[in-house]
């Protein structure tokens, strides 16, 4: 089955019917321009096309990973799809709990953004960023406050949660510090950075454009644990 609302296309089986009908519409094109509002966007990428999955396997086809692994729920593909196990079966596959299924699809309609704008505007896709913008514009909200410093300014290779969990954590602070105007540094800072760039000289731009070294506002803004 299929229903078109113009800007979202979501393609789902009969057990999702109601879901489907209940799905609140607004919160979803909330958390679209939210995140072309972020990333100062112009133009639409819509519509956005939604595919309800119902098997790991399906998981597997449609993201081309090799392997399925419980945390994996979500994955924003190419022509704008997100593919997304259907709240009906997401709690059988998954350790991912139905209702937030919004946040999902609101954090994997960022990604796109990040990824047109890298495209547009230059800037460097970096995952710590990705996914901590992601859970910001996706209003996840991890209400206590991390045990680690940050090491890296690029990607957490050694536990990827820690780019979910510190990324929105750095993004937050931003935000806190700087209220809108943090939104336009962290514009900056990416646009400024690039994966060639050591992490040493991440961490220089970082303080450069924020005034402040990364852990001292972590800490500042009640991010880190100490
Ligand atoms: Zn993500």
């Amino acid at each position: 089955m299929i229903k078109n609302n113009g800007k979202f296309i979501i393609k789902f089986e009969k057990e999702d019917e109601e879901f489907v009908k209940n799905l609140n519409w607004k919160r979803l094109d909330n958390g679209y321009n939210k995140a072309k509002e972020f990333f100062e966007y112009e133009g639409e990428i819509s519509p956005i096309r939604i595919n309800l999955i119902y098997s790991p396997e399906e998981y597997l086809f449609f993201s081309g990973y090799q392997k399925h692994e419980s945390w994996m729920r979500a994955c924003a593909t190419n022509n704008n799809t997100i593919i997304i196990f259907a709240p009906s079966i997401v709690e059988k596959y998954t350790i991912h709990k139905k209702d937030d299924i919004l946040e999902t699809l609101i954090h994997e309609i960022t990604h796109y953004f990040y990824g047109y704008s890298c495209m547009r505007k230059n800037l460097t896709k970096l995952p710590l960023w990705d996914e901590g913008i992601a859970n910001y514009i996706a209003e996840k909200k991890f209400d206590y406050e991390i045990d680690f410093e940050f090491s890296t300014l690029k990607n957490f290779t050694d536990h990827s949660s820690k780019n979910y969990i510190g990324g929105y954590k750095l993004i937050e602070a931003i935000i806190k510090k700087f209220g809108i105007e943090g939104n336009k540094r962290i514009i900056e800072f990416l646009k400024n950075s690039s994966l060639e760039m050591s992490e040493n000289e991440l961490f220089s731009l970082f303080k450069k454009i924020f005034e402040i070294d990364v852990n001292s506002l972590m800490e500042l803004k009640g991010g880190i644990k100490r």
